[in-house]
């Protein structure tokens, strides 16, 4: 009973509304079907009725803005009706719309330049629900000139798109005349780090930037494989179960809990939902992991990488695509026309893939995912799509003519191409693609583990949108049906199998080979983020209406900003760690040494002082060198802060302060090894990991 109690859903809006009303809204929440105003007072009152019953006492307007987290803005329900009393009460008006002041979010320049203040809208396709006797209500938030301001507006525009040419498609099929809508399908599954809270509060960096900015390997890391799906600690379990429970009481269905590749790495992977609900999901996901952390004595980190040299965090973007009557467009069928059906809705995924690598390299694109992607343990920046060996066997026979199995009466023709008989379910697992086939979805894993999940689900909508759009302009009007199916199933096979890549997306040989093939390595954020200003991508959101050109200039700029802001936070912190921590730790270290050196020479004038003399000119280097790299970031920060073109900031934050915090790291870690615990002030990696 536990789960969705906190939930407004269909059951709720079902006992506590009118019928009709609840039909209209169910209406407006299934099929997509704009909301009628006249019924908002019911739904609000209903709604308000319930939170009320389960102690709520205030609403809020729950929103994202392109901050990646959410926002919220708590009233109460109270209102005065005179001689001192109150009743509770909740209008259709309050309900559709809000008005945070939210004149301090990012917005790239685009309420400066319009409007001072936007609006938050009621979704009604994700459901209302109550935490912290708070009724939370998921809203869009927009500019008063209509400029989306937030991560849902461009999803839900992006589901509407897909839906659009994804009805095309199916128009050309027998049988699926009782599809009124086909939507994205999202489950992310979500990485993270357990730490005693102990731990991180001892560490500034962990605090205020999410990742330690220094520390050296620990002894024994991640090579004995040990932790990977390994027996979970019983602190840890009572943390997940409590934190099940407190997802499903908001109905996110959370489904498996288990450990990761590095110690202290954990993850959770709920059921997935349409592509909108699953991204409240997992802003929830996140939000309640935190909290619930907190209550354990323990922190949850979601950076991409809190500590070099260990395994980084991601969320795994499965994505599916389903009609309302259940079926799954993704899934090879067993008739020739689900199976042609099923090729043309890959083929739109591989050419989208293809065409579009530089908006889904972006879509994945921060600083701290920089620090995760190529790196050997996540897929490298290089985007390319893996189907499996048998998949793509199949798929070359189509495009040469071929049928893949010898089996007369299995092979089954669409004009002169024949489609072969199609590899059900692909066993074989591709752990280093960036987005993999797993026989019925995609999985895109370049995600990071603190971001929205919002931004990537937008680029897949709208690409594979975009690909369905074409298909459908090139097959609707044919006069020869199946022989356009198989002149257009070649020629995107002949021109977008580059981007097919079964191997290991790992090596070295591998980042040769894609750029033989001409595919796109955009090292970090900033060299993806020109992706928003490019025309062939400004036409696509265009055309969908996903994006308009300020919208996506806009975007450009919070990417930017965002990404030297972190930067600055990131370098500020470290030098302020240096210079109240570190170095008079240091100096501390050599005045022991130098002490026992004098007081040894003192009392034996002919001893010897090997390891004391060499222990302290290694210190000493190491602090002059670590004094010198800490004034090269200290100015690279200050010009950076000064630069006033954002793009050009963005790449003098990248070209000189990344660097110089690696540099200064270096010496810093240098120091951690050689220094006794006494003299260092701050927990180690060893500590840090092994602290639950
Ligand atoms: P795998 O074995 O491929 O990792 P799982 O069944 O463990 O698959 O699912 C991984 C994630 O993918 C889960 O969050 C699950 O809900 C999600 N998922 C499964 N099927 C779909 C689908 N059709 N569309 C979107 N996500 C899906
Ligand atoms: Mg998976």
């Amino acid at each position: 009973e536990i789960f969705g109690s906190m939930v407004f859903n269909e059951a709720v809006m079902k006992a506590k509304m009118p019928k009709d009303v609840y039909k209209s809204l169910a209406r407006t929440i299934d099929k997509g079907q704009a909301l009628d105003p006249a019924i908002a007072e019911i739904v609000a009152a209903a709604m308000k009725e319930w939170a009320v019953e389960k102690g709520a006492t205030h609403f809020s307007h729950w929103f994202q803005p392109m901050t990646g987290v959410t926002a919220e803005k708590h009233d109460s329900f109270i209102s005065p009706v005179g001689g001192g009393s109150v009743i509770m009460e909740f209008s259709g008006k309050e309900l559709v719309r809000g008005e945070p002041d939210a004149s301090s979010f990012p917005s790239g320049g685009l309420r400066a330049t319009f409007e001072a203040r936007g609006y938050t809208a009621w979704d009604p396709t994700s459901y209302a629900f109550i935490k912290d006797n708070t009724l939370y209500i998921p809203t869009a938030f927009c500019s008063y000139s209509g400029e989306a301001l937030d991560q849902k507006t461009p999803l839900l525009r992006s589901m509407e798109a897909l839906n659009r040419q994804a009805m095309r498609i199916l128009a050309l099929f027998d049988g699926e005349e009782y599809v009124s809508l086909v939507s994205p399908s999202v489950g992310a599954e979500q990485e993270y780090f357990l730490i005693t809270r102990e731990m991180y509060e001892k560490r500034p960096d962990l605090r205020d930037c999410g990742r330690t900015l220094f520390g050296a390997r620990p002894p024994k890391g991640q090579e004995m494989d040990d932790h990977y799906f390994g027996a979970i600690k019983p602190r840890v379990l009572e943390f997940m179960a409590d934190l099940d429970e407190e997802l499903w009481k908001l109905g996110v269905p959370a489904k498996t809990e288990h450990n990761e590749a590095a110690p202290a790495q954990h993850e959770l992977a709920p059921i997935f939902a349409t592509s909108n609900i699953a991204t409240d999901h997992n802003q929830l996901m996140m939000d309640r992991m935190k909290v619930v952390a907190r209550r354990h004595g323990l922190a949850c980190l979601l950076h991409e990488k809190p500590f070099k040299g260990v395994n980084g965090s991601g969320k795994h973007n499965n994505w599916g695509l389903t009609t309302n009557k259940g079926t799954n467009l993704l899934e090879p069928g067993d008739s020739p026309s689900t199976n042609a059906r099923f090729i043309l809705f890959l083929l739109a995924v591989i050419k989208g893939v293809d065409e579009y690598q530089d908006l889904l390299r972006l879509s994945a694109a921060s600083a701290g995912n920089d620090h995760r992607l190529g790196g050997n343990e996540a897929p490298p920046a290089i985007i390319s799509i893996f189907i499996g060996d048998e998949l793509t066997a199949a798929l070359e026979d189509l495009e040469s003519g071929i049928a893949h199995n010898d089996k007369k009466e299995s092979r089954i023709k669409i004009g002169t191409a024949v489609l072969p008989v199609l590899p059900k379910d692909t066993t074989d697992r591709n752990r280093t693609s960036p987005i993999a086939f797993t026989g019925n979805k995609f999985e895109f894993r370049m995600v990071g583990s603190a971001m929205s999940i919002s931004e990537a689900n937008v680029v897949l909508n709208t690409i594979v949108a975009e690909e369905l759009r074409q298909f459908a302009d090139a097959l609707e009007g044919a006069e020869d049906l199946p022989a356009a199916m198989s002149r257009l199933v070649h020629d995107t096979l002949q021109n977008h199998k580059r981007i097919i890549f079964n191997g290991n997306n790992y090596t070295e040989e591998w980042v040769k080979e894609a750029e033989r093939r001409g595919l796109l390595n955009l090292k970090t954020t900033v060299d993806a983020a020109g992706a928003y200003l490019n025309e062939k991508n400004i036409e696509l959101f265009e055309r969908h209406e996903v994006y308009s050109r300020t919208e996506l200039t806009a975007r450009y700029d919070i990417v930017m900003e965002h990404y030297a802001k972190t930067l600055n936070i990131e370098a500020l912190t470290l030098i302020d760690m240096i210079k109240k921590e570190i170095l008079p730790g240091s100096l501390a270290f050599q005045k022991a040494l130098a002490d026992t050196i004098r007081s040894k020479r003192e009392a034996a004038a002919d001893i010897g002082l090997e390891p004391e003399m060499t222990m302290l000119t290694t210190v000493s280097d190491l602090c002059r060198e670590l004094f010198a790299r800490l004034n090269v970031l200290e100015e690279a920060a200050e010009e950076g802060r000064a630069v006033t073109d954002i793009t050009e900031r963005g790449e003098y934050y990248r070209d000189h302060v990344a660097t110089g915090l690696e540099n200064v790291r270096e010496v810093i870690d240098a120091l951690e090894i050689i220094e006794p615990k006494k003299f260092w002030p701050y927990p180690t990696y060893e500590e840090i990991l092994y602290s639950v």
